[in-house]
């Protein structure tokens, strides 16, 4: 019997967990069972790995220990880190300033502050979706107690000047948070180099466990704390702490961050021979973002005359899994804010789809998704009245 084939390239959605990370994890969903905060041996077995993670992770990123908070994963980091943020310093100010291209986790915080009062900024960007320091120095005011630039874009790719921009919010005394989600185990990530106040990091998107990921908060720097109820990350997040996937992320981090040149280098070139194929022997076809500050895995195109969700199914219905940045992955049937912030008109953005990298990917599974992705795209033009419309046939159906 034929088997399915399967290709995945959607990397930046979710990635799969290493085998290694997995057998890592094993013993403490087991033997090694207790609950971390139990004073008994069983708790402290626990509370040892816990520990362990945290120093582990700590050390990867160029923290101390104390400066690592473990959360559910990306969205409670960004959550906390601003609206615990907005909150610890709302007496001082509530104007707060974000990137136009942040994560929904991002976005949908900023919309509740505003709600409570607070005002919010939200950054334009280039057409390659970078955010101008020269921007953020205009936004800063008195008020403004806290900026947020995601890193990396989860969309396009684009790798923002963290470092600069840090630094023109902390001249205006504000705080400065960064949401490095898609970044780590893709590119190099020091929370001293970037000289950021906050960071927030989550383990599936670097071969590790989903539910697990943390906020990096700098020494001296207080948001309210997030969750109550127990005595858990020095009290500033309750709730039985998640051993075994705070092994397992931490595992995932350390093989990333091991093998990350090695393994940048190979699904850059993955992307680099899809990009290439792609813009030779398609037409139409518009490359979304930096060519040059990107991440390594991440390839966004629009298509145009096409829909992006026709060709998302089309290319799932041959085995190929990518991603789209509106309706099916939003459940809305507005194109992606990020390709609107960067100037890309609303039906172009609707053609646009997705595809990231990983290192278990081959030069096979790129040519394959190249050539059905040449069929799709030309039987779907053929059915597409937008198309018909620009090549000044008569579409009737
Ligand atoms: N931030 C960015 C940039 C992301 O890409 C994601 C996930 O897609 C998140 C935050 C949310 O992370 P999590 O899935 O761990 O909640």
């Amino acid at each position: 019997m034929n088997k399915k084939k399967k290709i995945y390239l959607d990397h930046s959605a979710t990635t799969p967990l290493d085998k290694e990370v997995l057998e890592t994890m094993l013993p403490y969903f087991t033997d090694t069972f207790g609950n971390a905060n139990s004073i008994h041996a069983f708790g402290s077995e626990a509370a040892l790995a816990v520990d362990t993670a945290r120093r582990k992770i700590a050390e990867l990123l160029g923290a101390k220990p104390t400066e690592i908070y473990f959360t559910s994963g990306g969205t409670e980091a960004d959550n906390w880190a601003i609206k615990g943020t907005a909150c610890a310093k709302k007496d001082k100010g509530k104007h707060i300033i974000v990137s136009g291209i942040e994560h929904a986790a991002m976005m949908a915080s900023c919309g509740q502050l505003e709600k409570q009062g607070f005002e919010v900024t939200y950054l334009p960007v280039s057409a390659a979706a970078l955010v101008s320091p020269d921007d953020l120095k205009a936004a800063l005011r008195d008020d403004t107690v806290l900026v947020s630039v995601m890193l990396a874009n989860n969309e396009v790719g684009t790798i923002q000047p963290i470092k600069e921009l840090a630094q023109i919010a902390h001249a205006r005394g504000a705080l400065f948070h960064t949401d490095a989600v898609q970044a780590v185990g893709s590119i190099p990530v020091n929370v001293n180099e970037l000289g950021v106040d906050m960071l927030s990091l989550s383990a599936h998107k670097f071969y590790g466990p989903k539910g697990v990921g943390a906020l990096y908060i700098k020494s001296g720097v207080k948001p309210e704390k997030f969750m109550i109820g127990g005595h858990q990350e020095r009290t500033m997040r309750g709730g039985t702490t998640n051993v075994p996937c705070v092994v397992g992320m931490a595992k995932a981090m350390e093989l990333a961050i091991m093998n990350l040149k090695k393994n940048a280098a190979y699904v850059a070139s993955l992307r680099d021979r899809f990009v290439a194929r792609v813009e030779k022997e398609i037409p139409f076809v518009h490359y979304n973002g930096d060519r040059v500050h990107r991440l390594p895995q991440n390839a966004n195109f629009s298509f145009e005359f096409i829909e992006g969700e026709s060709l998302l199914l089309n290319l799932d219905l041959v085995g190929i899994a990518c991603s789209s940045g509106s309706a099916c992955s939003s459940g809305s049937l507005d194109p992606s804010h990020v390709l609107l912030a960067m100037g890309i008109p609303h039906a172009v953005a609707h053609g646009s789809i997705r595809f990231t990298f990983g290192k278990d990917n081959t030069q096979e599974d790129v040519d394959y998704t190249v050539d059905k992705l040449k069929e799709i795209v030309e039987k779907l033009r053929v059915i597409s009245p937008l198309f018909a419309e620009f090549k000044g046939g008569v579409h009737n159906v």
